[in-house]
């Protein structure tokens, strides 16, 4: 077994670990409470959660996709907007990780090691969800900064990211040609944080908008180069779809384990619910729909980790993302059908994992637009 192999195995029993006795105990308040607790942000980063898309040398995991898979899996089985928090991170850090130079690798990689910063990804916008590439925040080169002006919204890890991976245009007639990725920190002059979303799901990860007036962004913010943008942010997509599904594959494992431990107790018809043939077969659909996903997400950040590129993993990332999130969307809803009275209550998990489940249909690109990244793929 590699070096890496060990960490990554020591990294799912930690992450097991934290989420069963730190993550789940305080998970109902998290979504009452519409936030994660510092303390706990403070655990994820010592326990490495927050640096796997770093180097080693940053106690990193080199950016293997199945670590970040692992991690995000086992911290969703618990609290979806726990695990939301680490992947948006990650997320938001990938385009550093695919785009940066060395200088900037140095300096980002040094601060989110050493001082826990935490990062966040902004690419949607009020007109530019789906089609990304009509995206209006536009960038002006003046001397040595880069003056933005524009207004992001939905952005995941809004207002407690100490750093944005932000996509902005140096010249919309170009669309994708014309789109520049920058890295945007919470202190630039010129930027602030608009209204937070009051959601249905993932209530415990804060969702806001960004506000560019006239930000005033280094010139040595700028990630490759001009017009390079929509490349980073495709190949940042790739990676972070089948963390999604990760994402996915852990709520509905967490709604299929408080199914079973709810049946074996449950009297009907002076049998356990566990012995009525009805039930039975919900319970086989469920685990077959979430064994089946978990093979297509892990097979995905297996071939990302060797390095497999162009449409080959495309069709895979995308598949691994729309089928594990409609699979946790079936599983919560049957979870919810099985438990009744006892799944519809906020005093449920369930309750709450079936809110959480919808928006994996959504977000990093929704369902239907998966399914005509693989149609284009296959056809
Ligand atoms: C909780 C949450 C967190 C988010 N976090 C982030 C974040 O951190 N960073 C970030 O940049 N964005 C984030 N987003 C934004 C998310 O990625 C977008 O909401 C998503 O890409 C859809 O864009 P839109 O909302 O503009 O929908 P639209 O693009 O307007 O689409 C509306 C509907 O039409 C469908 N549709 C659109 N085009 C087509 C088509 N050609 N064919 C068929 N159907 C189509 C869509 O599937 C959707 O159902 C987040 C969203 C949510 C809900």
């Amino acid at each position: 077994m590699s070096d890496l192999e060990k960490k990554s195995e020591e990294l799912m029993e930690r992450a097991r670990e934290v989420a069963t006795e730190l993550v789940a105990p305080r998970a109902a308040d998290i979504d009452a409470q519409g936030d994660i607790p510092p303390d706990l942000v403070e655990v994820f980063a010592e326990e490495g959660f927050l640096s796997v898309m770093l180097p080693e040398q940053y106690s990193g995991m080199n950016g293997s996709i199945t670590c970040l898979c692992t991690v995000v899996e086992e911290i969703a089985r618990v609290c979806g907007s726990s695990s939301l928090l680490i992947l948006s991170h990650a997320v938001g850090t990938m385009p550093i990780v695919v785009g940066g130079n060395i200088g900037q690798k140095r300096r980002y990689y040094e601060s989110l090691s050493r001082e826990a910063k935490l990062m966040g990804i902004a690419l949607t916008e009020p007109d530019a969800g789906s089609d990304a590439a009509s995206l209006r925040t536009k960038a002006t080169l003046q001397g040595d900064y880069y003056m933005l002006n524009g207004r992001k919204c939905f952005i995941t890890n809004g207002g407690i990211a100490d750093f944005y991976s932000l996509f902005a245009t140096t010249d919309p007639q170009q669309r994708m040609e014309g789109i520049t990725a920058f890295v945007v920190e919470k202190d630039t002059e010129g930027f602030s944080i608009g209204k937070k979303e009051n959601k249905m799901g993932m209530r415990g990860s804060s969702t806001t908008e960004l506000i560019l007036e006239n930000a005033k962004v280094p010139k040595g913010n700028l990630l490759g180069f001009e017009g390079r943008g929509w490349r980073i942010a495709m190949r940042t997509l790739n990676m972070s779809r089948p963390a999604i599904g990760a994402q996915a594959v852990g709520i509905a494992q967490g709604a299929l384990d408080c199914t079973l431990d709810f049946a074996r107790e449950r009297i009907r018809f002076e049998r356990p619910f566990t012995r009525h043939q009805g039930i039975q077969f919900m319970i086989a659909d469920m685990d077959t729909q979430i064994e089946a996903a978990r093979a297509l997400v892990y097979k995905t950040a297996s071939m990302l980790d060797e390095g497999v590129k162009g449409i080959g993993v495309e069709k895979f990332s995308s598949m691994a993302k729309y089928f594990a999130s409609d699979v946790a969307m079936k599983v919560t809803i049957e979870a919810v059908q099985i438990m009744e009275e006892h799944g519809l209550t906020r005093a449920s998990p369930v309750e709450r994992m079936m809110r959480d489940a919808k928006v994996t249909q959504i977000y990093e690109g929704t369902n239907q637009v998966q399914r005509l990244v693989l149609a284009h793929t296959i056809l």
